[in-house]
């Protein structure tokens, strides 16, 4: 035995502790699974034994299933993959009944070993899955510590009966934001909430207590019970049926059909509360196999779990000591400067606040302020956190202040020559090791470099607006950047807890580089006549957060035109977007540059609430009498994207389709069902994806012509994970 072992003492109870040897958080395996049941069975089978109570060895209880062994399962289930899958899973249905129903006589009820879960800190997954087949669950009163099922997140749902037992404990209604939305909550939270029973300062002394007081009665959970109703009622009841149709437009508003464990999870809730609980697991069980054998899941638990992972531990940090930032200076304290001193200061980190102006530089301190103050009200921050972390934002003009930083970070205007003005001074006043880096959208990073006379410490850190919402940072290096700032960026998103990328340094890096053409093919499609609503839906059902023309009207439409005049000029002859720069100059023109002027591609009332499209879009632009197909929309907005992902690789911008698959993710919601661009490619077969290229290209032009890479893995029936092996690295 390595992951459980049992201990029973002389008051009869069975100790079986989880203890994974060599990680630090407990997560179940195939292993542990056989392990557990020998366990129980130990146990149940022992007459010295009155009861057990199970627990960790470690501050946690569990982080749930490990996602890598889910993702092997299929490829391990043989011939018959949805078969080996589904009796995988009714094993382990199999252990958790064994659990709730304890040895106890099937007819009375009665004589079965009362069974508790003892809950040191976090227990997420089917580290809650198991517990909630124990019949009494203790936790400590850890709030660090978190209680939930957050399966839903990386496109699964609760497989080991969470979904089923929490549906039947809470009530469809109840158990909703536990199971759709993957919501956790502290153990006081967890308690109120009815996911977990009790909160004490020691949960096996607790657990042990009541096991040795429990009853008959105690053992037998309300669905085993005779004349058990669903709480808020089953969906043939008149509580009930409105939850169930509200909860499936709900699903389907907020998804828009995209994610299918989502629509899974909807049936195994409905379906599974029509029938007696052994057959509702066996449907769980049917739905979560469904959703296993569906491309999209094992896409996502790859890109939103195992690399991201990989990507935040630092899977592509050179080798190079500890950088982590001790003091950091920010140039510029507009939105960006401001939104990047509240993350570093949130993370510990002493911040010199640099603008042109202190009331400049003041304002974005107050930016933190507000922040905070949001929070107190939230009953999030204390005033203690707030006045420690406004304590380490030092907002000034003097650049002398910045003596003492190992990092800055650059966000002032976007504008060559303010930018090198800035650099200078700040290098002037910093000492000789002080990496340097620039928050640029647009400006290659090897020419900003050259303000500096240390290049090799010169590099790009790219994040994304609002700094404190958005998860992914893109890191670039320049021609010159050195493996010391590259492992120092890494370190510094680290700190701060976002994900990063890095990528080399060319055009609009890697994340605008392929949002553009999205924005673009939009646009293209409302100057063919194509409807607005159908293009901005359509992207919707692919599960972006908002469609390209929603999405030009957030960013600006100004913004776009500046940097399509910009892009213009330094392309010259090989610039390809004449066409879709006419319909912004034109929006300009109309002073309609979006969401901040109250006037876009849609209307705004006075509170900047959308109202529609606006309607002299159709003058400009008549409307195609026969609209196109929904399909084709999507594929076009899909493929402008995931084509320019595509040349990036091949041009060594991203040296790794792992981060192009993330990055793309979190950097604008690229359909997440899919696990990113090249994880969606591979859903779609090279083959299919060359053929699709074709067609596109034939209908609509050169830039959807099929790079010379998908091509070839078309001819050799090649897939991006397949080609660039296990490590993802296309180097
Ligand atoms: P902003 O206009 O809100 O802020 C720029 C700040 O820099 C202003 O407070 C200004 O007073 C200050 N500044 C200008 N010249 C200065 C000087 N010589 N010395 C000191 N301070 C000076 O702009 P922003 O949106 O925060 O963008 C800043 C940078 O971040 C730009 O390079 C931009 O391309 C980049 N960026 C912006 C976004 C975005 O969504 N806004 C996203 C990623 C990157």
């Amino acid at each position: 035995m390595t992951d459980f072992t049992i201990q029973k003492d002389a008051e009869g109870i069975a100790t079986i502790t989880w203890d994974c040897p060599g990680k630090s958080m407990n997560v179940m395996s195939g292993e542990a699974l056989e392990e557990l049941n020998a366990c129980i069975d130990d146990a149940l089978a022992d007459e010295a034994v009155k009861g057990v109570v199970i627990t960790s060895a470690k501050a946690d209880f569990a982080g749930g299933m490990d996602l890598n062994v889910l993702a092997e399962m299929k490829a391990q289930a043989g011939d018959n993959p949805a078969k080996g899958l589904f009796d995988g899973i009714m094993q382990m249905h199999g252990l958790l009944r064994k659990i709730e129903l304890a040895g106890m006589d099937p007819k009375t009820k009665k004589g079965g070993k009362p069974i508790a879960a003892a809950l040191p800190g976090t227990a997420v997954g089917i580290g809650l899955e198991l517990p909630l087949a124990t019949h009494r669950i203790f936790a400590a009163d850890n709030p660090k510590a978190k209680i939930g099922l957050p399966e839903i997140m990386v496109g699964i749902f609760p497989g080991a009966g969470g979904t089923t037992r929490l549906a039947r404990k809470l009530g469809a209604m109840a158990a909703s934001p536990f199971l759709l939305e993957g919501k956790l909550l502290d153990p006081k939270k967890a308690k109120g909430a009815g996911l977990i029973d009790e909160v004490v300062d020691d949960p096996v002394a607790a657990a042990r207590d009541w096991v040795l007081n429990a009853t008959d009665a105690d053992l037998v959970k309300p669905w085993d019970a005779k004349g058990y109703k669903m709480p808020g009622g089953a969906p043939y009841n008149p509580a009930g049926f409105p939850t169930f149709v509200g909860a499936s437009a709900m699903v389907n508003g907020k998804t828009k059909g995209a994610f299918p464990a989502a629509k899974a999870l909807l049936s195994a809730v409905y379906e599974g509360a029509l029938v007696p609980f052994d057959t509702a697991l066996k449907i769980e069980a049917r739905w979560f196999t469904n959703v296993l054998m569906n491309p999209s899941s094992s896409a996502m638990i790859r890109s939103l779990f195992l690399n991201k992972e990989a990507l935040e531990k630092g899977a592509n940090r050179p080798e190079a000591p500890d950088q982590r930032v001790k003091k950091l200076g920010v140039l510029g304290a507009g939105m960006m400067g401001a939104g990047i001193a509240l993350v570093s200061a949130q993370a510990g980190i002493e911040v010199v606040l640099i603008d042109a102006k202190q009331d400049a530089a003041d304002k974005g301190k107050a930016y933190t302020e507000a922040y905070l103050d949001k929070g107190m009200k939230r009953g999030k921050v204390t005033e203690e956190k707030k006045q420690q972390m406004l304590s380490l934002i030092t907002p000034t003009t003097d650049y002398a202040m910045l003596d003492g930083c190992d990092l800055i970070i650059e966000a002032v205007f976007e504008d060559m020559g303010v930018k090198a003005e800035v650099t200078k001074k700040a290098l002037a006043a910093v000492g000789p090791d002080c990496i340097y880096a620039s928050n640029t959208s647009t400006l290659p990073i090897t020419e900003l470099a050259k303000a500096s006379d240390n290049p090799e410490q010169f590099i790009g850190i790219h994040f994304f607006s609002p700094v404190e919402k958005m998860l992914l940072v893109e890191i670039i290096k320049g021609e010159k950047t050195g493996d010391r700032a590259t492992a120092k960026a890494l370190d510094y998103v680290r700190q701060i807890r976002k994900t990063p990328i890095v990528v080399n340094d060319a055009r609009f890096f890697y994340c605008n580089r392929c949002i553009i053409p999205y924005i673009n093919e939009g646009m293209r499609m409302v100057k063919e006549g194509v409807a607005p609503a159908l293009i901005d839906n359509a992207a919707r059902m692919l599960g972006f957060p908002v469609g390209p023309l929603q999405l030009v009207d957030e960013t600006s439409i100004d913004l776009g035109a500046k940097i399509a005049r910009a892009t213009k000029a330094a392309m010259g002859n090989a610039y390809p977007d004449d066409e879709v720069d006419e319909i912004i100059f034109f929006m300009e023109g109309e002073g309609r540059l979006g969401r901040k002027s109250k006037g876009g591609f849609f209307d705004y009332d006075e509170s900047g609430k959308r109202q529609g499209y606006w309607a002299g879009l159709e003058d400009k632009y008549p409307r195609l009498e026969t609209q196109p197909d929904l399909i084709e929309v999507q594929h076009r907005l899909m493929f402008a994207q995931v084509l320019e992902a595509v040349r990036a690789l091949e041009e060594n911008v991203l040296m790794d389709i792992r981060e192009g698959d993330v990055g793309a993710i979190l950097a604008w919601g690229f359909a997440p069902w899919s696990g990113g661009p090249f994880s969606w490619l591979d859903i779609l077969g090279a083959e299919y994806a060359a053929e699709r290229c074709d067609q596109l290209q034939a209908a609509y032009g050169d830039r959807f012509a099929c790079p010379d890479l998908l091509r070839d893995m078309a001819d050799k029936g090649q897939s991006f994970y397949g080609r660039f092996g296990s490590e993802a690295k296309a180097a």
